[in-house]
């Protein structure tokens, strides 16, 4: 299978079970806040878009639809029930992927008996009531629509400061209201272990971050845990010896302090360009760690976490 188009099996909140996944990977134009400041601090994405797209451009209409009727024909015998899309960058931009190439795409989800959802990703300011009001008319009212904003953290000097994220709270919180639409759902990435903070500080701001989305009303939330990826900023202090990624314990920490409040989903530990150091622990007890993470992302079920033990817990 091609490595842009491929099946995972997740839980998924909104159907309540374990679903089978289409992740799309689309090479859009590539992040504008990427283009107009460098991005965010630990983000790597763009040396991806970059390489897929001769250096940021933006790809017409039809070369997206046969990239994408191509995708679907490597995974149309998995029976995908949920479409996701990543696309490095915001998939609501018309400057990263073609408005027709968004709405094609929308279209062919509300054809497809099995697809019940479709997830992209987007920098909050691209939420527009317009855009949403015509999505959610296209996929038609059995389906839904889920946007997936980065929030990162809740506080302003972590997300704007340390990340680099260039957004108010105000932007989001509007991004999330416009989305309180029926068969619209919102998601929210959580960033784990900003640089500069402890183990125990970076827990408490992911706590403290998924509690303002619940607040929100946002409906679920992924813990994006830090790993190192070349070309980063990110990277320049990890080499510095200036930082690591957060122990798996902490992730667990976050997850149980949080997974009854509403959902959290943990994000893999993986991406383009492979990183160079991911969260872990010690030697003795990575393995079982891992697995036990690995359960959990399939059922949700905070037992996953019972019972685990190490000295360096
Ligand atoms: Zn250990």
């Amino acid at each position: 299978m091609a490595d842009f188009s491929y099946i995972k099996r997740e839980f998924d909140p909104t159907l309540g079970r374990i679903t089978t996944k289409w992740i799309l990977e689309l090479p859009g134009a590539g992040c504008q806040w990427f283009k107009k400041t460098g991005g965010c601090t630990m983000c790597g994405f763009s040396q991806a878009t970059q390489k897929y797209t001769l250096g940021g451009r933006l790809w017409p209409h039809w070369f997206f639809m046969v990239l994408f009727y191509y995708a679907y024909w490597l995974v149309r015998k998995s029976h995908p029930e949920v479409l996701v899309i990543y696309n490095g960058g915001s998939f609501l931009c018309d400057k990263e992927i073609p408005a027709k190439t968004q709405l094609a795409i929308i279209k062919f989800a509300r054809r497809h008996h099995l697809i019940q959802k479709v997830m992209v990703e987007t920098r909050a300011e691209f939420v527009s009531e317009k855009k949403l009001t015509l999505y959610r008319d296209a996929l038609g009212d059995s389906k839904y629509l889920e946007i997936a904003i980065g929030l990162e953290s809740a506080d302003d000097y972590i997300r704007n400061t340390i990340l680099g994220k260039g957004m108010s709270r105000q932007i989001f919180e509007r991004a999330i209201a416009i989305c309180k639409e029926p068969g619209v759902l919102t998601f929210a990435y959580v960033f784990l272990k900003p640089e500069g903070l402890t183990e125990e500080e970076a827990i408490e701001d992911a706590v403290a971050t998924i509690r303002y989305c619940h607040g929100l009303g946002v409906n679920e939330v992924a813990l994006s845990c830090a790993f190192v990826q070349e070309g980063t900023s990110l990277c320049q202090s990890y080499r510095k010896g200036n930082f690591q990624p957060p122990k798996l314990w902490s992730v667990i920490k976050v997850v149980e302090s949080t997974g009854l409040l509403m959902s959290v989903a943990i994000g893999g530990f993986s991406d383009e360009p492979p990183p160079i150091a991911v969260p872990s622990n010690c030697p003795d007890c990575n393995q079982v760690v891992m697995a036990a993470i690995q359960t959990y992302r399939e059922n949700h079920q905070l037992s996953a976490f019972d019972g685990l033990q190490c000295d360096c817990k």
